[in-house]
């Protein structure tokens, strides 16, 4: 990677992605400091099932329909990653089960994109969708930005104004002692937010059980609007997708109706005492993020990753990482742009 030695970068948000960006950008030569005001993982990185499945998002979640190579393409960039931070990735892979209708269905279109599958008794399994403990994962990424010289502030960002010699962003409680950088890397998730490319992110709700670990670990269960993680330590049953709600309360509507549909693949999960989580992705239209330039001078967005942030992480990194070191950002970037949404001027 080109040397970006001296540029002083703020990273706005501790989730996967801000973590993976400030990993990225650190060894690349910045001077980075990473600022929220949450405890690590008191955000959507650190509820989520630790998913990295191109195959199954593909075929099961329409917006997905269509990336397989893109979210491939984040997929492979985790092993050399996982190497570096010093975590384990689960390969199991994972099986969907349903009625038969639904089966050959989803058989159909994991063919259709070219992801590797066989369909068996037991439902139609996938070895291309691997999966990795959040939670451990994030304190793994944290550590390793710190040994690249990453600070971390436990404070928000304020955007307090752009100046020719840098940009003012306030992350002391005292604006006038505001931090002055190059770059300011927006990876806020749903909350906060200062780029006005922001104003395309919605908010899409998500509760999570976690649960004993009722079977032996294996291949992630995938059913309709439904799956389960069997880990060593816990049985992961996601999860709701509440489209347009931003809070984080816990709904026990919400929470019957994905046990209820959780006992539909594992009869078990009804009656099994449950620890609630809830995290809020950020989506925007079209359900893919925002990467890149904000119109905000000296604004980078990477925000809005949806159900696909620990997949994309890497890639988003080296998306990020490219454009502070004005790189190409790769083949992907168009369909990243922040100002993709923006009305043309008539
Ligand atoms: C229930 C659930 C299950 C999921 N399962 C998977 C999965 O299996 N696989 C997968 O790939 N993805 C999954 N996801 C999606 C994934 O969790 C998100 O896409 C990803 O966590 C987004 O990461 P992020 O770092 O962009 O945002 P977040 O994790 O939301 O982090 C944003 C951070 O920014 C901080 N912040 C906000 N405002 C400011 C400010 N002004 N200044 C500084 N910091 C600020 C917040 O405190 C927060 O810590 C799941 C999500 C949910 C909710």
């Amino acid at each position: 990677m080109t040397s970006a030695t001296g540029a002083r970068v703020i990273v706005a948000g501790a989730g996967v992605t801000g973590l993976t960006v400030a990993l990225a950008l650190a060894k690349a030569g910045a001077r980075v400091t990473v600022c929220d005001p949450a405890p690590l993982g008191r955000n959507a990185s650190g509820v989520a099932a630790g998913m990295l499945a191109p195959a199954f998002e593909t075929a099961l979640d329409p917006l997905a329909a269509g990336h397989f190579a893109l979210l491939k393409e984040g997929r492979d960039l985790w092993p050399a990653l996982a190497d570096e931070i010093g975590i384990v990735l689960d390969r199991s892979g994972a099986v969907a089960r349903g009625d038969a209708a639904w089966l050959a269905n989803v058989s159909w279109r994991l063919g259709a994109v070219g992801a590797e599958h066989i369909v068996t008794d037991d439902g139609v399994f996938s070895p291309e969708d691997w999966r990795l403990d959040s939670g451990t994962a994030l304190v793994a990424l944290r550590d390793a930005a710190g040994r690249q010289g990453v600070t971390f502030v436990q404070r928000d960002l304020r955007w307090l104004t752009g100046e020719s010699s840098g940009i003012r962003a306030g992350i002391y409680d005292d604006e006038a002692e505001g931090a002055l950088c190059d770059v300011v890397v927006q990876a806020t998730g749903w909350a906060g937010g200062f780029a006005p490319e922001a104003a395309h992110l919605t908010p899409i709700k998500g509760h999570i059980l976690k649960l004993a670990p009722l079977i032996p670990p294996g291949p992630v269960i995938r059913g309709d609007g439904i799956y389960l993680c069997p880990n060593a330590d816990a049985l992961i049953v996601g999860a709701t997708m509440e489209a347009g709600v931003g809070d984080a309360h816990i709904d026990p509507g919400q929470v019957m109706a994905l046990r209820a549909a959780g006992a539909r693949l594992l009869p078990e999960v009804a009656r099994a005492s449950a620890n609630v989580e809830v995290g809020v992705r950020a989506t925007t239209p079209d359900g893919l993020p925002l990467v890149g330039r904000s119109a905000l001078p000296g604004l980078i967005l990477a925000s809005g990753l949806r159900r696909n942030g620990w997949l994309l992480a890497p890639l988003v990194a080296e998306m990020v990482a490219a454009c502070v070191l004005g790189r190409d950002p790769g083949p992907w970037a168009h369909l990243f742009d922040p100002r993709r949404f923006d009305t043309p001027e008539t």
